[in-house]
């Protein structure tokens, strides 16, 4: 198996595109066949090298593999020229106000056997001869994509199903230049939650974005398999590796597919969890800064997390001392007697020992039944001493986190700020 991915780098990759790739990618790697990446950079003022790059950069963060490229589809353009001249030569192709046109016979039809869709058929009658040239001798899409897809020997065409009304053009100038059509599998539309074609509205649309929303490429590979392919009615997760040993073409729908963030949000996190500590704080450190100091935190706030992004609004206290406490969290928690439970709670805190999360817990549980308050009228006021918030993750696991020390200063300053 030869196949290829064709992006045109007009920008971020996105989801669709993605999706492309990724299909692409488990047929190569899984029939032991080759992937070649083909930069369809033609329209030359939208290919400049920071889009390209940013679709390198994407498949690369994906951690999808090409065996040859990147082609340049815009330095072939001697070869398309080459085989323009010989159409018109051999007479497949006539020349039209300096244009040059691909013969179309007037009857019959053109029938694409796609192994997604079946059978698709194109009548000729609805089909003009087209522009395979324009009158500067520069190549149109449907003969450069031809032309490149016989020279690089790509046995399997997978791509968008907005590129099935091309591909009985593209079929037509394969015969014409005596090539033997490739196998071609058109993939589903992607469409939003709502059953509208994906789009900006329905959240993040690129790879880039979901990078920078902290997904992890490995859920985010699991999540866009599913678009439009399944191996069973049930399997949800999935290895990359039992991705390569099970995905097939025969089992993507026809039907369109839907991505919906909420879900992938679900997976990420569920990947999430499964990270060690250690690993959890080096895949922050690649969104918050490069730092070597989260691991602890990453420990405390795995459980809450669904996206390496939810960490620092979340857990950040664990890190950095906050500011200021948020002024909306200390009016709703510290009153009626709120100060007095964390001075009570301080005293408690500064005798646990060893300070780990079970005797903290210990300590902080004794308060509650020597003051008979509920839980949340000590631990709430904790809570916004040390993260200056109302929300953290466990207030025990969080508390012996921070350490003795910095809990106590935090409190201190708490209690010093009482009116
Ligand atoms: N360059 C086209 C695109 O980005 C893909 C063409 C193809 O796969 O044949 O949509």
């Amino acid at each position: 198996m030869r196949v290829r991915f064709a992006p045109s780098p007009t920008g971020a990759l996105h989801i669709g595109g993605a999706r492309t790739a990724l299909y692409n990618w488990l047929l190569a790697r899984g029939s032991g066949g080759s992937l070649v990446l083909r930069i369809e950079d033609t329209d030359r003022e939208r290919s400049t090298p920071e889009n390209v790059a940013q679709i390198l950069d994407a498949l690369e963060w994906l951690g999808l593999d090409w065996d040859e490229g990147p082609v340049s589809q815009a330095e072939r353009g001697e070869r398309h020229r080459a085989e323009i001249a010989r159409l018109v030569t051999e007479g497949h192709a006539y020349e039209d106000e300096g244009a040059v046109r691909l013969r179309v016979p007037d009857d019959g039809a053109t029938v694409v056997d796609d192994v997604i869709r079946g059978e698709v058929r194109f009548e000729h009658a609805a089909i003009d001869d087209f522009v395979i040239a324009r009158s500067d001798g520069s190549p149109l899409y449907n003969l450069a994509v031809s032309v490149d897809d016989r020279d690089i020997g790509i046995t399997h065409v997978v791509r968008g199903e907005d590129h099935l009304s091309n591909t009985p053009r593209q079929l037509m100038v394969l015969e014409a230049l005596g090539a033997e059509p490739p196998t071609y599998a058109h993939l589903p539309l992607l469409h939003g939650p709502d059953g509208k074609k994906l789009s900006k509205r329905h959240g993040a649309a690129s790879v880039q974005e979901l990078r920078a929303a902290g997904y992890l490429p490995e859920a985010v590979r699991n999540y866009l398999a599913l678009l439009g392919w399944g191996a069973d009615a049930t399997t949800t997760f999935f290895t990359t590796e039992d991705l390569i040993g099970r995905f097939s073409l025969e089992r993507v729908s026809r039907n369109p597919a839907v991505f919906d963030e909420q879900k992938l949000r679900w997976m990420n996190g569920r990947y999430l969890r499964e990270l060690e500590p250690a690993e959890l704080a080096r895949r922050l450190a690649q969104l918050h800064g490069d730092r070597d100091d989260l691991v602890d935190a990453a420990a405390v706030a795995q459980e809450k997390l669904q996206t390496l992004a939810e960490f620092w609004p979340l857990a950040g206290f664990l890190v950095e001392r906050p500011r200021e406490i948020d002024p909306r969290a200390w009016q709703k928690v510290m009153r009626d007697g709120a100060l007095d439970r964390l001075a009570e709670a301080r005293a408690a805190l500064a005798a646990a020992d060893p300070f780990d999360q079970v005797e903290v817990e210990t300590a902080l549980r004794g308060v509650v039944d020597r003051l008979g308050v509920k839980p949340k009228e000590v631990f709430q006021p904790i809570r916004v001493a040390i993260a200056g918030t109302t929300v953290s993750p466990g207030i025990f696991e969080s508390v012996a986190a921070l350490g003795r020390e910095e809990a106590l200063i935090r409190i201190d300053a708490a209690l010093a700020q009482r009116p």
